[in-house]
């Protein structure tokens, strides 16, 4: 199994989410992670690049992450993914009356495969894993595919997601980052959930070291 995963970072919809569709170029399987706008734009990437999506996973469930799982499971026929824990979370109130604030009307957002940490699925050239990092939102979830780790709002270049909405908890991102960076190497890239940084991607190394999230509140 070689690592030889192609990734299309998309910026997409009102909130510059990134959408990844992540595939093999040998299998031309493929998923989406956080197809959050632009349902067009993705199905015509996918489309051009041959690709088979198996599935459709969600960092978290904040409406403007899942905003098109709907459109997009329709168009690919692939189940959508999530931790139960946003799943059971996303159907709350409270969740969904800050997703109203943010402009989205919406009912939760569905899900097909509900996941626990550690949990992987796999397609015939390579493995996703979930990572449970909660603190952003109860069921936020780091994904690893090789060496590549997609983060969501847990953890952006520089800077990490907000923790002061329903759900959120900054003791539990702390401890979340501190997991992340406990388990993974430091040439883990990082693939953010928005384009918040200085660059749209970075490494685990280089967040340890210069993002003040870490060295201001994890320093050992
Ligand atoms: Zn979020
Ligand atoms: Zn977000």
């Amino acid at each position: 199994m070689m690592e030889t995963i192609e990734i299309i970072q998309l910026p997409v919809g009102p909130f510059g989410v990134f959408c990844y569709i992540i595939y093999d170029p040998i299998t031309r399987e493929g998923i989406i992670i956080d197809p959050a706008g632009d349902p067009d734009k993705i199905i015509e990437l996918v489309n051009e690049n041959h690709i088979s999506i198996k599935y459709i996973i969600n960092t978290h469930a904040h409406a403007d992450h899942i905003a098109k799982n709907q459109e997009i499971k329709k168009a690919t026929g692939a189940p959508v993914v999530i931790h139960r824990l946003d799943d059971e979370f996303s159907k709350t109130p409270e969740s969904i009356e800050w997703n109203r604030k943010l402009g989205f009307d919406e009912t939760p957002p569905l899900v097909d495969i509900p996941i626990e940490d550690g949990d992987e699925l796999s397609l015939q050239n390579f493995k996703v894993r979930f990572i449970h990092t909660p603190g952003h939102t109860p069921g936020s979830c780091c994904i690893l595919i090789g060496k590549n780790l997609f983060t969501g709002d847990t953890l952006f270049v520089g800077a990490v997601g907000r923790t002061d909405l329903p759900g959120s908890s900054f003791t539990a991102l702390l401890e979340s980052l501190k997991k992340i960076l406990a388990l993974l190497p430091p040439e883990t890239i990082i693939w953010p959930g928005h384009d918040y940084g200085d660059t749209p991607t970075s490494t685990l190394e280089k967040e340890r070291e210069t993002n003040p999230y870490i060295t201001d509140f994890l320093n050992e």
